[in-house]
């Protein structure tokens, strides 16, 4: 059974996000651990998440990924937004052990004119205060699509944080089809050849999820700019592929299409229709 969702808000609560998520046919979920932009965290409330946990089994849900948000730099040259993404992640890991077991995606960051060398390093320095043995979250590093100076834009970045890092066995991978696409990996003319450089830079096991998305750019543009499925420059045929995908199938997929439910409901139909 394909394990699919998008990208949906919390801000009514995790129990009316789980079931909106049913309601459009999704059996996993990814949310925002606090706004995109920054700032606080909602407060949580245990009959809320209860509620939700009740829900997701009874509906077979998969792992779900919470997505750090985008203003968390793990690399940056100045000590007040480094100190923030430390903040961030650790109270995010925290919190989410009310929903033990899943997912905890960030964008490794960006070294600011730093060089990648150096953001590579005080990512996985970072990585290294926060992660402990008893956090049951694993925490997934997404595939960047190399936009400015992102850190994340190769595999081999992602295998140099990885690593670096001691509690290797708390770390994962998120591929963003977008993204590697954009970043210059033919997931559309060669997914096998993509896939065979990532299980020699990173290694397959540690792949954990799929972000979903189609590319308004083509191959290699470095833009970051998704498209609804089929229609960017991936197209219907290469997502079916992935979807499809012996070493893929068994991943949570992830929607961040710009779409709104319906939308989401309707591409989440087409792909259960289609898995080959
Ligand atoms: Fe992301
Ligand atoms: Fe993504
Ligand atoms: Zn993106």
């Amino acid at each position: 059974m394909l394990t699919i969702g998008c990208h949906m808000s919390v801000a009514k609560g995790f129990t009316a996000m789980g079931k909106q998520a049913v309601e459009i046919g999704a059996n996993t979920l990814q949310f925002f651990t606090r706004n995109p932009r920054g700032g606080n965290a909602k407060e949580l409330k245990e009959e809320d998440v209860q509620g939700f946990l009740k829900l997701a089994k009874e509906h077979g849900f998969g792992k779900l990924i919470a997505h750090a948000p985008y203003t968390l730099n793990a690399c940056s040259d100045k000590p007040e937004v480094l100190d923030f993404a430390r903040r961030a992640m650790k109270e995010d890991l925290e919190r989410l052990e009310y929903l033990p077991g899943n997912y905890y995606n960030f964008h490794p960051g960006s070294h600011v004119g730093q060089g990648s060398q150096e953001g590579i390093r005080k990512i996985a320095g970072l990585l290294n205060e926060i992660l402990t043995k008893e956090q049951r979250t694993t925490v997934l590093l997404e595939t960047m699509a190399g936009k400015g100076s992102e850190v994340g834009r190769s595999f081999e970045e992602l295998a140099e944080i990885i690593a670096l890092v001691e509690r290797k066995e708390k770390l994962g991978v998120c591929l963003d089809t977008c993204h590697v696409f954009d970043g210059g990996y033919d997931i559309k003319g060669n997914l096998e050849g993509v896939l065979e450089k990532f299980d020699c830079a990173i290694g397959l096991e540690r792949l954990k999820a799929v972000h979903l998305n189609d590319s308004m750019y083509g191959l290699g543009s470095h833009k970051d700019r998704h498209a609804r499925l089929g229609e960017g420059h991936l197209g219907w045929e290469a997502v079916f592929q992935i979807i499809s995908h012996p070493k893929l199938k068994e991943l949570p997929f992830c929607l961040e299409t710009p779409n709104e439910l319906s939308g989401y409901a309707e591409e989440i139909r087409i792909l259960r229709e289609s898995r080959l």
